[in-house]
């Protein structure tokens, strides 16, 4: 049986990408473009290496699979995408990697795509939804449409590979509300996983351009919180798991200067978690009032989860606190509960 899932990450940067997305700054992002300038046979031979690297770091009967990241792998141009995946089969052939997933825009995905792809052990088609709104899409200068997403994710789908959803909050015109909904539809349309990225501002960015005019206010980092639990939430009542929250911490975003606006924090998911636990402990609450301030609450957890429930240095304990004011606070694991779902007793 195998030993836990890892990804070994790959980072493609789409240089002379047409289009202009504008939070876009694709080498910050990745945080490196280890590839810039080289021969295809070059950029080949580096990604032969990082991979071996990887894996010599792999324990025995550790499922691995590379990743194709950096936002439109299939949109590359066809020599150096069957290039890098050839390279990737490789190591699919030697029994040394199990599958393939990459990353990609919604209208860079077709039939003869996909076949392409499935010429190769690529399990897993990854999908930079980010809004299902077409002012929220058009404001943010992707360049593809809601229908184009809906039309993607069919497609990955009816061809067998597994679809993860990628979508972020904050954009520019993007609602609370917007992004709630665009979290269901991607359940809806058939992703088995997801990724939330909070909007943020970098530098030489249009959208930097647009804070700094006064035609976009980032959100705060209280709000970016706040927003993405919403999103998050859609999805764990879909029983859909999110696989990453935020932004990767990486030299190039915590270097000074490297991020414009925006609600960057390295444990984005640690908080955005914890905000949702504090919601559900305040609905369970919000049905027992009148017992509360002279008895014991108990508020019971996943297992593995106290320490989101009870929030980053203790925020939600402190709010339980403050807002309910009980008697005493408890909190315990508890194996019956699902991820998410938390359950209150007052003695
Ligand atoms: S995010 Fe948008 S602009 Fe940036 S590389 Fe991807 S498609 Fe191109």
């Amino acid at each position: 049986m195998a030993k836990g899932h890892i990804n070994i990450p790959i980072f493609i940067p789409h240089e002379g990408c047409p289009n202009r997305c504008v939070f876009c700054n694709q080498h910050r992002i990745s945080g490196k473009s280890s590839f810039d300038g080289g021969s295809l046979e070059a950029e080949r031979e580096a990604v032969r290496k990082e991979i071996s690297e990887v894996l010599a770091t792999v324990s025995e009967g550790q499922e691995a699979e590379v990743a194709f990241f950096g936002g439109s792998f299939t949109g590359i141009g066809r020599e150096r995408m069957c290039g890098l995946l050839d390279v990737a089969q490789e190591f699919v052939d030697g029994g040394r990697v199990d599958a393939i997933r990459l990353s990609t825009r919604p209208d860079y995905i077709d039939r003869e795509i996909l076949s392409l792809l499935a010429g190769y052990r690529v399990k897993t088609v990854e999908l930079g939804i980010q809004s299902m709104e077409d002012r929220v899409l058009l404001a943010a200068g992707r360049g593809h449409t809601a229908a184009d997403s809906e039309r993607a994710c069919r497609m990955v789908c009816e061809a067998g590979f597994s679809l993860v959803g990628q979508m972020m909050t904050g954009l520019p015109l993007s609602e609370p509300e917007d992004e709630k909904r665009t979290a269901e539809k991607i359940c809806a349309m058939g992703a088995s996983a997801a990724r939330i990225y909070p909007t943020v501002v970098f530098p030489d960015t249009g959208l930097d351009a647009m804070a700094r005019s006064g035609d976009y206010r980032p959100p705060t980092l209280e709000e970016a919180v706040a927003r993405t639990a919403g999103a998050l939430e859609a999805f764990a009542d879909a029983g859909i798991p999110v696989l990453r929250i935020g932004l990767h911490s990486s030299e190039s975003l915590t270097t000074p200067g490297s991020i414009s606006f925006g609600a960057y924090h390295p444990a984005m998911g640690e908080l955005v978690e914890g905000e949702l636990y504090r919601r559900k402990i305040e609905a369970a609450l919000k049905e027992r009032l009148g017992t509360i301030r002279t008895g014991t609450v108990t508020v019971y957890l996943p297992t593995g989860e106290l320490s989101k429930g009870i929030g980053q240095n203790g925020r939600n304990r402190e709010w339980l606190l403050r807002s309910f004011s009980p008697a005493r606070l408890l909190f315990r694991e508890s194996p019956a509960l699902e991820k998410y779902r938390v359950a209150v007793e007052i003695s």
